[in-house]
């Protein structure tokens, strides 16, 4: 569903005589965590949402008429007046003192947004630890090149590790020369974009430690050949959105399709874990410790490799090798994809809707006559689903905790199998521990 960009004509974008803000953006890895709801970025948009190219472009030499110019690294104050995103770095290092032992992130910020941060209870919070020490090991992998491994078994919902981001970049792309967009098809206009872009990343990276900075370097890239820079084809790789930082007010929400007031987060060891259909890793972002958290989203084993969802997993086989190609997937080799069937591709497509379904069918079965049991072929059939759901990696979904697991849990009880009925509750139990961690590492009540 991603929009053929460089189809577009020119003219179709901007309709004569109608006021439309185009918007470019840049598209990046991850949607939110575990926010399937969310992934509302294809979704028709109030304002016109062009995604940057990806793949090979025939032509990315910046338009003839365009003369680059060296930008100036802003204070804080001039990027203000200047309409102008501003380069910090965050926490601040502080003359004659040794850097901040959880690290610095160089982050390019629109307006006010900084203050959001800077004034967090707490601010600077060290970034949290996992409980138990290390528990992780970045490895080499035969496919996928490096991978990021869980050392030791680690619970559903405990933390594996957080890190302070190495670049943090807004989505949408701003110029910083006084370049006219009218001057321009939307084609080139896109060039100078990216380009102007990518000298604002080069001036934050310039910033970092040495080391920081070949870390960054040595992520994949897999955008050499759309134009992207050096440093913006990683960003466009391995960035993370988060939910919960975001100019203007409020949370990524569904239906809030526009994607253009949030950031892309860059990290180091986040930025190495793999793509799976059948992630096992989630993560939220700590505005007080200026950190990206990552966490099990289901129960995981020692040596087992991490993976987080780049693609939306309420889609097909073919849907989802289509999402992945951006991020140089040609071919995603997890359990899911390897055996996926038209039956798997069904289960997905269609598990919200069949967990609402059991929803509703729950609260009928509460309405039986005291002595009537549940028949046991609707257990068994509900038990099938969770079968097939756990097998296709689908129990890491909200709704499969909020709306399946509570309905199944009614489905025992009336079935006349109460210590079913209690392990069931006990699972959903250790669920809404981890949640309620996850909100508040996201600082929310
Ligand atoms: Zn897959």
């Amino acid at each position: 569903m991603k929009r053929g960009f460089l189809n577009n004509k020119k003219a179709a974008l901007y309709p004569k005589g109608e006021s439309t803000t185009t918007v470019v953006v840049n598209p990046i890895s991850a949607p939110p965590s575990n926010a399937i709801k969310a992934v509302a970025a294809d979704r028709e948009p109030a304002v016109q949402v062009m995604k940057v190219p990806h793949g090979k472009v025939k032509n990315t030499a910046l338009p003839a008429g365009y003369i680059p110019t060296k930008p100036k690294m802003l204070s804080e104050a001039e990027a203000m007046r200047a309409n102008q995103p501003a380069i910090i770095t965050i926490p601040a290092r502080s003359a004659g003192q040794p850097p901040d032992p959880d690290g610095h992130s160089e982050w390019i910020v629109n307006g006010t947004t900084k203050n959001k941060v800077i004034n967090a209870p707490g601010y600077p919070q060290p970034v949290p630890k996992s409980p138990k020490g290390k528990s992780y090991e970045i490895k080499s992998t035969p496919t996928m090149g490096k991978g990021v491994f869980a050392t030791r078994d680690i619970p559903m919902g405990e933390i594996i590790f957080a890190e302070r981001p190495s670049i943090v970049s807004p989505r949408a792309l701003k110029p910083i020369s006084k370049v006219n967009p009218n001057d321009y098809s939307l084609a080139d206009y896109t060039k100078i974009l990216l380009f102007e872009r990518e000298q604002q990343l080069e001036m934050a990276a310039s910033r970092m430690e040495p080391e920081t900075r070949a870390r960054l370097m040595a992520l994949q890239n897999s955008h050499k050949e759309d134009g992207s820079g050096p440093i913006n084809g990683i960003v466009r790789t391995n960035g993370y959105q988060v939910m919960n930082l975001r100019d203007g007010d409020g949370e990524f929400k569904e239906g809030d399709s526009s994607n253009l007031h949030y950031y892309s987060v860059l990290c180091d060891v986040g930025s190495r874990i793999n793509h799976s259909c059948i992630p096992n890793v989630t993560h939220a972002f700590k505005i007080s410790a200026f950190s990206m958290v990552f966490m099990a989203s289901r129960d995981i084993k020692a040596e087992e490799q991490l993976f987080f969802s780049y693609c939306g997993i309420h889609k097909s086989a073919s849907d989802r090798k289509a999402e992945l190609e951006p991020y140089g997937i040609t071919q995603c080799i997890c359990a899911a994809c390897i055996n996926a069937t038209p039956e798997t591709d069904t289960l997905r497509k269609t598990f919200s809707a069949r967990v609402q379904a059991y929803k509703s069918q729950s609260l009928t079965w509460e309405q039986l006559p005291k002595g009537r049991k549940l028949p046991a072929e609707t257990l068994d059939e509900m038990l099938r689903f969770q079968k097939a759901v756990v097998k296709e990696g689908l129990d890491v979904n909200d709704d499969y905790w909020t709306d399946f697991i509570p309905s199944l849990a009614t489905a025992f009880r009336k079935a006349g199998k109460p210590s079913e009925e209690m392990m069931v509750i006990r699972e959903f139990m250790k669920w809404g521990n981890y949640m309620k961690e996850k909100r508040a590492i996201r600082g929310l009540a």
